[in-house]
């Protein structure tokens, strides 16, 4: 694996051709969870990816959109097209330099409006395969297997899961407040969960996370694998 610790020609002379690109989130994550959550959870994911890929991890992007939680103080939000320019201008830079690949992980699903984003990057570096990794579908699965309810924000899950990797940053006063049937609706967080989260911290320990970290991680790289590799969607891999 390399990283941003490397030289320029340490990575040319290796000859990888996937790169892969976390994308953070600085957004609120309710009364015990810090505004860097999501960016704490995808760069270990990232990282084991890069590393399974033996691929340069890039470093982590600490702003995804989060326009939905603006009304709580700490939180910053990439507008869509501010977002759609940086993605572009991730993408442009590891073409120009030669990579063959890029996969984008995020655990935001605020950034999930990224993987809309790729088709026409696509279409523009035709050299460069495009992935966004699809995390709501493997924390699905992870979850299930964890005996851990869906993540959807500020909840038992992602509390959990920070506590297996950085307990000092999980408060000691969650606020749980279970999600709403069919999502929290988009600009009007505050006034359905005050406190921010939409679920339940309080039901978080470190023994869940570590279930659901140890579920996630072959997950994740499987995943990412497979639609590298095998062509889901009819491309072929470029060697
Ligand atoms: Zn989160």
């Amino acid at each position: 694996m390399f990283s941003a610790e490397n030289t320029w020609n340490e990575i040319e002379d290796s000859g990888v051709m996937v790169a892969v690109v976390p994308i953070g989130a600085t957004e609120q994550h309710g009364t015990n969870l810090p505004l860097s959550t999501d960016t704490l959870l995808a760069v270990p994911l990232a990282e084991a990816l890069a590393e399974r890929l033996g691929a340069y991890l890039v470093p982590q992007m600490p702003f995804g959109q989060s326009e939905g939680w603006l009304a709580y103080p700490g939180t910053v939000s990439l507008s869509t097209d501010t977002l759609r320019a940086v993605i572009g201008d991730i993408v442009r830079s590891l073409a120009v330099n030669g990579f063959t690949m890029v996969v984008f992980l995020s655990v935001h699903g605020g950034n999930d409006i990224i993987a809309d984003m790729l088709g026409p990057l696509e279409e523009a570096y035709p050299s460069v395969r495009l992935i966004y990794a699809d995390m709501v579908r493997v924390f699905e699965k992870a979850t299930t297997a964890a005996g851990v309810p869906m993540a959807v924000h500020a909840d038992e899950c992602e509390a959990s899961m920070l506590l297996a990797l950085h307990g000092e940053l999980v408060g000691p006063h969650p606020t749980d407040n279970p999600a709403p049937p069919g999502g929290y609706p988009r600009g009007r967080a505050r006034d359905v969960s005050p406190r921010g989260s939409f679920g339940e911290p309080s039901k978080a320990t470190k023994a869940k996370g570590q279930r659901i970290w140890d579920a996630i991680v072959p997950m994740i790289v499987a995943d990412v694998v497979e639609q590298l590799f095998d062509g889901r969607d009819g491309k072929s891999q470029i060697a």
